[in-house]
């Protein structure tokens, strides 16, 4: 059987990431994925915003990683000529509760070190965006967008300078936890492999549970349950209103941060995501969600022209909160959680996991003892 030193299963933005990081320190890294190309889930069906680190509770991991991912993804960018831009983020109110609500992501922000989030009132707003209508916003400065597949072709470029590998259309089936790491069985293009490890990295997005489930050997007290939760965008038709992104305050569940406007990199503005819990995967956008966007976007953009609204995309986020349930953290579980020697799970990577995936990644070469002073 052929041996490599670590396997990522799922090759999203996160798998690469954790991929890139693993190629720097291991000679023989290889990143598969179940479809043909990478990145063609989650990781192709989100807002491609770079997050400041406003919403997460101090200390979570969320918050962490957000706040030095973004740094990082910067840097990253830059380094790489990766097309991004720092356009900064207006969340907006339009009640006294919502205005109230600004005050705790404000002293949030500051807590999490994101301490250039600044008040703006509402003649300030009008000023900055003519087509919004608020009683009081909070300006994110550090906030941006990135192209998402660039950033991930970059990482993929980085595997392979490393000597790592990509191979696609290989689902990993099963696998063995034994003395010297792991024995990974897959079916590629139909035809049967196994492979030997030493580090295994189950990444696998929405079918991290699966995928979790298939490892004999892993500790099913320590399998998180990851619920789906879709999230529908419409793109707006024509010139965009607004030269910033625009978030009303999110949901009270906080299941999601509400139906926002956001834009890419060509001047798109989309609106969404919104959050529907699922039980199979189906990323269809049905026009019949027009009426709910309509009514969550005029309250922040009553000009809104309703013909220009169109169903686009949806993506669907791998989250431990259910239905109904508190907000979680991200989990990045090792051997010192559930007690499988070179094994790392990543459940619950949502957003902000475009953001944080450097900062996921460096924690994960940390949780497997693989860092600067540990012998390989
Ligand atoms: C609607 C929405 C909006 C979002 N907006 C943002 C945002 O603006 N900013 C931000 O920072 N984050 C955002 N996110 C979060 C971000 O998109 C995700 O956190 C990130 O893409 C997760 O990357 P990943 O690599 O963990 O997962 P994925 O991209 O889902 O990759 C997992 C991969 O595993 C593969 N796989 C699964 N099972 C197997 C198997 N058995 N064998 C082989 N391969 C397998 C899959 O094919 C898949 O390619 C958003 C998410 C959603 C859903």
């Amino acid at each position: 059987m052929d041996k490599v030193d670590a396997i990522v299963i799922g090759a999203g933005a996160v798998g690469l990431a954790v991929a890139a990081a693993l190629s720097r320190i291991l000679p023989n890294v290889l990143v598969v994925d179940k479809n043909s190309g990478f990145g063609e889930e989650t990781s192709s069906r989100n807002s491609e915003v770079i997050h400041a680190g406003i919403y997460y509770p101090q200390g979570s991991l969320k918050a962490q990683c957000c706040v030095e991912g973004k740094q990082a993804l910067y840097t990253y960018c830059e380094e790489r000529n990766i097309p991004h831009k720092k356009i900064g983020k207006l969340i907006v109110a339009q009640t006294p509760e919502e205005e109230a609500y600004l005050s705790t992501a404000l002293e949030k922000a500051r807590t999490n070190g994101v301490d250039d989030v600044r008040r703006v009132t509402a003649s300030a707003l009008s000023t900055m965006e003519p087509f919004l209508c608020a009683t009081a916003g909070l300006l994110s400065p550090s906030t941006g967008i990135v192209d998402v597949h660039s950033y991930m072709q970059s990482l993929l470029a980085e595997i392979e300078v490393n000597k790592g590998q990509f191979i696609g259309q290989t689902y990993m089936e099963s696998a063995t936890v034994s003395d010297s790491g792991f024995k990974v069985a897959f079916n590629s293009q139909g035809e049967k492999v196994r492979l030997a490890c030493r580090y295994l990295i189950n990444s696998a997005g929405l079918k991290s549970e699966a995928v979790a489930r298939n490892i004999d050997g892993m500790p099913e007290c320590h399998i998180s349950t990851v619920h789906w939760c879709r999230g529908h965008y419409f793109s707006y038709a024509g010139r965009s209103p607004f030269s910033r992104l625009i978030y009303p305050v999110p949901e009270a569940s906080g299941a999601g941060l509400g139906i926002h406007a956001t834009l890419d990199l060509g001047g798109q503005l989309k609106f969404g995501p919104d959050t529907e819990y699922i039980d199979h995967l189906a990323y269809g956008v049905s026009p019949r969600l027009a009426p709910k966007f309509t009514e969550a976007i005029k309250r922040y953009f009553p000009a809104l022209d309703e013909a220009r609204l169109m169903p686009a995309y949806s993506g669907i986020r791998p989250k431990l909160q259910g239905p109904g349930e508190a907000v979680q953290d991200f989990e990045i579980q090792a051997e010192d959680d559930h007690g499988v020697k070179g094994l790392v799970n990543l459940f619950g990577i949502e957003s902000p996991g475009i953001t944080a995936s450097l900062a996921i990644a460096e924690r994960v070469v940390q949780r497997l003892y693989l860092g600067e002073d540990s012998s390989v």
